[in-house]
């Protein structure tokens, strides 16, 4: 927050050589990967919302909000005063506020409400310039958003859901769906004895006249005050996919029963809790003993989510540590141009304009999937887990440096460092696990025959453009033909990939000093992975500048 006029003349010392609050951010204008990306992927008519929402978003009374919403834990209220069962979470009123905004600016829906060209893309955008100021409130966005799909394909379902989950009106609400003016979707599939392997689930499903009672538990149920929640039980025919309300059709409660919420690392305005479900009134989506299939739909949205969200916080970091360094001095110099400095704030700046650039490529491969461009589908297939795994991987040690750049008061509380922190790990931990992620990508080498042809004729249509890029491509096409160990190797394989793929982009369409670095330091012959060790040569100054939003 910034004060007015605090007083920097006090009785022992005077205040010197601190920053300035930053004050309100423009999350749009300074951003120059992002703006350069949609208009490159086509969601140039979305230019006016995203400069609107980049300066809406980036307010200082936003991130206070954001901080009060993550300082202040949901609670679990199981009971009514009388003893009786409501299995509600209740939130801070900053969290509300944060819903409605985002909700108001379409974050759960704008990509399916606007459609066409770019919609994926711009949708991205939107939840990534949110995401630099606050995650926990995503989560219901990205279920939701995710699930819209899935529930288009069981038109009855739709019919009564579409509607609410398409809807711009924020409604927090515990009334059945019908009395709503939107709605809200989770995703449960985590049970205690199995979390990537969802097949071990012991929930069970039987027939119910039109519909399906379910009896078991669920492990992990973030925002379990979703309107309904999309999860698997075994019915007769095997794992199946259901759509389950907080309330039945006559109106009364579910049998949904939160047991309690988990005390987490980050993610902290986000209310994630353990549920059984006792009797429980479900829908069945998709066929009975195809539900792994229909939610795997889902997952894709959400690992889409957990990429641009990681770049966002990314992005963030970044930001918050070329302001730092900008107005504060060592040893009689500005920290920004001291070289080292330099070369870590470059580094970081590279590896952020690496992962937006990827992720905005990726909603265009969405948008294009969607249209029906069966190699842009293959594509979007393989490159969401190439992007989920490797971008999710990269967060937590970028926004730990870029704490670093503010030295001890980027560990203190009162910036937003800490929270960035504790936000980063959970994006490669939910919605597949890292391993589980690089699997997939083996997955769909292995079965969907156009993912491997489409993915290499992406990075190819760069090559000649760098040399380290074009040996890159190389080394990649031979690991790709060794089939030996290919388990055992699958990391190695998907970050060869991820950054095989981002240098190729950049070298498309990045200034020389970026994709120069990026191609010299990722794919030159010693790179740690640690930041600031990026070789002789690199123009760090004008990779700087550009980061700031002046290249
Ligand atoms: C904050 C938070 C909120 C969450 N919210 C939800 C939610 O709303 N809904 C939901 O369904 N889930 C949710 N989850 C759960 C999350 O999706 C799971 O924790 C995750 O999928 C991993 O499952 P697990 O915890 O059972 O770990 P396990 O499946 O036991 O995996 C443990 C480790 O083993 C690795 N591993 C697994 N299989 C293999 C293999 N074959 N080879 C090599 N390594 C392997 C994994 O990558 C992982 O690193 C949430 C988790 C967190 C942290």
């Amino acid at each position: 927050m910034s004060y007015r006029n605090p007083t920097a003349v006090l009785p022992t010392h005077e205040v010197t050589n601190m920053p300035p609050h930053m004050g309100d951010q423009d999350l749009w204008s300074s951003d120059l990967a992002l703006r350069e990306g949609i208009a490159r992927e086509g969601a140039a008519w979305a230019e006016p919302q995203l400069a609107d929402f980049g300066q809406v978003a980036g307010r200082e009374e936003v991130l206070e909000l954001a901080n009060q919403a993550n300082r202040f834990d949901p609670e679990l209220k199981p009971f009514d005063r009388y003893g009786m069962r409501i299995n509600q979470v209740s939130f801070h009123p900053a969290y509300h506020a944060l819903q409605d905004l985002a909700v108001a600016h379409g974050l759960p829906n704008f990509a399916w409400n606007n459609g066409g060209a770019g919609a994926h893309v711009a949708h991205a955008a939107l939840n990534y310039m949110l995401n630099q100021i606050e995650g926990g409130v995503l989560c219901p966005m990205a279920m939701t958003y995710a699930a819209i799909p899935t529930l288009k394909a069981s038109p009855e379902i739709a019919k009564e859901w579409l509607p609410k989950l398409l809807s711009t009106t924020y409604d927090k609400r515990d009334i059945p769906v019908g009395e709503k003016t939107s709605a809200q979707m989770g995703m449960f599939m985590t049970e205690k004895q199995g979390g990537s392997d969802v097949r071990a689930n012991s929930t069970r499903a039987v027939r119910d006249g039109e519909g399906y009672r379910l009896t078991g538990h669920k492990f992990f149920c973030s925002a379990p005050m979703s309107d309904a929640f999309l999860t698997l039980a075994y019915a007769e025919e095997g794992l199946s996919c259901f759509l389950v309300p907080r309330f039945q059709p006559d109106g009364q409660r579910n049998g949904l029963f939160l047991q309690r919420l988990k005390d987490k690392l980050g993610n902290k305005s986000n209310a994630s809790s353990e549920m059984e479900l006792q009797n429980t009134w479900g829908l069945l989506v998709g066929p009975e003993g195809k539900g792994i299939k229909t939610i795997i739909e889902m997952v894709q949205g959400t690992r889409f989510y957990c990429a641009f969200g990681s770049s966002a916080l990314m992005r963030q970091g970044l930001v918050q540590a070329l302001h730092h360094t900008a107005h504060r001095s060592a040893f009689q110099k500005l920290l920004i141009d001291q070289p080292l400095m330099q070369n870590v704030l470059a580094d970081l700046a590279l590896e952020s304009e690496a992962a937006t650039t990827l992720s905005l490529r990726l909603g265009r491969a969405i948008d294009e999937g969607e249209a029906g461009n069966q190699e842009a589908a293959a594509l979007a297939r393989i490159g969401t887990a190439i992007g989920k795994y490797w971008i999710c991987k990269r967060a937590p040690n970028h926004t730990y440096e870029a704490m670093e750049c503010h030295g001890g008061p980027g560990y203190v509380e009162e910036s937003i460092l800490p929270r960035l922190y504790r936000e980063a790990p959970v994006n490669s931990i939910w919605e597949g696990s890292g391993n589980v992620i690089c699997l997939d990508v083996l997955r769909a080498l292995q079965r969907d025959a156009e993912a491997g042809p489409a993915f290499l004729r992406e990075v190819e249509s760069a090559r000649g453009g760098n040399g380290h890029l074009d040996k890159a491509l190389d080394d990649l096409k031979e690991a790709l033909a060794d089939h030996s160990d290919i388990e055992l190797r699958a990391r190695r394989l998907t970050e060869q990939m991820a950054l095989v793929w981002q240098a190729a982009l950049l070298v498309k369409s990045a200034p020389a000093a970026v994709s120069d670095a990026f191609c010299a330091s990722r794919l030159g012959a010693a790179w740690s992975g640690s930041y600031g060790t990026l070789p002789r040569g690199a123009d760090c100054n004008a990779i700087v500048q550009r980061a700031r939003g002046l290249g």
